[in-house]
């Protein structure tokens, strides 16, 4: 059973499966390698210079693999609610989780197959998000969602802060308490 379980490794995914597995948190990354991010190239990235869609994923999923993330490559079929929380199907093997948190870009296939609320989206190119509230909660508790699927601007640095933002919400959850995740120049 994992604690958390990421769907999508784009910047919001990958952004969010760094937190959590930072926070000691047992996390699996499932992804299709379906990220509209691979097509990017990256000047408006705060801190960053320049760098590529490709890059900027893979350092993603290298940073949360250094925090003991674990990742999958499979497409994920659908989120059912279990007595202990929920099993993930994919089109390859299953797996059990406390809380899920979709980070699945522009596609709400899921979503919708899952029986998450939806609405029409705000920004362009996007035309269907999840409806959630301010922390990243869907409609079903337990189950969250990050970066474009969760209607924020369609911007790595934003999407990335979203999955980030909704980590530590589901990590504060979890411990009962705000988290923080500082480290200190030595
Ligand atoms: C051509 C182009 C240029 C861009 N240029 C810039 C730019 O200059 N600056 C900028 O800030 N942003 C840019 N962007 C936007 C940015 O790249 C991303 O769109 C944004 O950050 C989206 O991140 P995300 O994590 O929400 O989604 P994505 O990066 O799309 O990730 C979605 C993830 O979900 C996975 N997934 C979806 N459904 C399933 C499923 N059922 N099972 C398993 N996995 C699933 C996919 O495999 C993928 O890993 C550009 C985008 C494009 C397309």
């Amino acid at each position: 059973m994992f604690d958390i379980v990421i769907i999508g490794a784009g910047p919001a995914g990958g952004s969010a499966a760094l937190f959590a597995a930072k926070a000691g948190k047992k996390t699996l990354i499932i992804e299709n390698d379906k990220s509209v991010t691979k097509r990017a190239w990256m000047e408006n990235h705060y801190g960053v210079m320049e760098i590529s869609g490709p890059d900027l994923v893979e350092i993603g999923k290298k940073q949360a693999s250094k925090f003991g993330a674990e990742i999958v490559e499979a497409t994920v079929t659908n989120v059912v609610k279990t007595e202990n929380g929920f099993k993930i199907e994919t089109d390859k093997e299953q797996f059990e989780a406390k809380h899920v948190i979709l980070a699945t870009g522009f596609a709400v296939d899921l979503a919708e197959t899952v029986g998450l609320k939806t609405k029409p989206g705000t920004e362009p190119r996007v035309k269907t998000v999840l409806d959630v509230d301010a922390a990243g909660r869907t409609n079903i508790d337990g189950i969250w969602a990050a970066g474009t699927v969760a209607g924020v601007s369609v911007h790595t640095i934003i999407t990335a802060g979203d999955g980030a933002k909704v980590a530590i919400n589901v990590i504060s959850d979890i411990n009962g308490e705000r988290y923080v995740d500082h480290d200190v120049l030595k």
